[in-house]
């Protein structure tokens, strides 16, 4: 499968970032190469084909694959942001992080009730990030229709802490 090859060629993993004992998986250059990038696109897309009306990415890498897959698949994007960034009226989820919290927001209005929005984001580690995105998009009246990453970090609970949504990773690493 040529995502899984262009995934497996091209991470980099980096030892004690963004703090020691972290085993950081870069995803940039999977991003940065051309029949890479657009393997990745692709399998995500054709994961949730014709299940979906918009994307949503989340603040920052997610919004790289959010933008490709609703251009490739003609459907809208929309901004899931770090708390402060958007200029309207938003809803806000807070989260916890390994140490301390942070928030996440979207717009009120950026998508129609009852839209169907696929979520997306690079990396799935505790789940944390995606189950605050997902909240988001019920409050915002959207129905999540998936989670779809590039990478799934095994053995960290993210899967579970997201039981009732579908998730999709391209790859699993444990
Ligand atoms: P979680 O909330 O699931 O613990 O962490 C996922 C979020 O942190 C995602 O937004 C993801 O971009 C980032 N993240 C956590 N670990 C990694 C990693 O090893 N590599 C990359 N690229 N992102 C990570």
């Amino acid at each position: 499968d040529r995502a899984v090859t262009a995934i497996d060629r091209l991470t980099v993993v980096v030892p004690d970032f963004p703090s020691a004992g972290i085993m950081f998986r870069d995803l940039t250059p999977v991003f940065a190469d051309a029949s890479g990038f657009r393997a990745v696109v692709d399998a995500i897309a054709a994961s949730f084909a014709g299940t979906f009306d918009a994307v949503a990415g989340v603040e920052a890498r997610g919004f790289l694959l959010a933008a490709a897959v609703g251009y490739a698949t003609g459907t809208g994007v929309v901004t899931i942001r770090k708390a402060g960034k958007l200029p309207r009226a938003v809803h806000r989820e807070s989260y916890d992080l390994e140490y301390g919290q942070a928030a996440l927001e979207i717009h009120q209005s950026d998508l129609p009730a009852g839209s169907r929005v696929l979520v997306l984001d690079d990396v799935l580690a505790t789940g944390g990030t995606l189950v605050a995105a997902c909240a988001l998009l019920d409050k915002a009246g959207a129905t999540v229709v998936g989670c779809g990453v590039v990478l799934e970090l095994g053995g960290l609970g993210g899967r579970e802490k997201l039981a009732g949504r579908t998730v999709h990773a391209l790859e699993i690493v444990a």
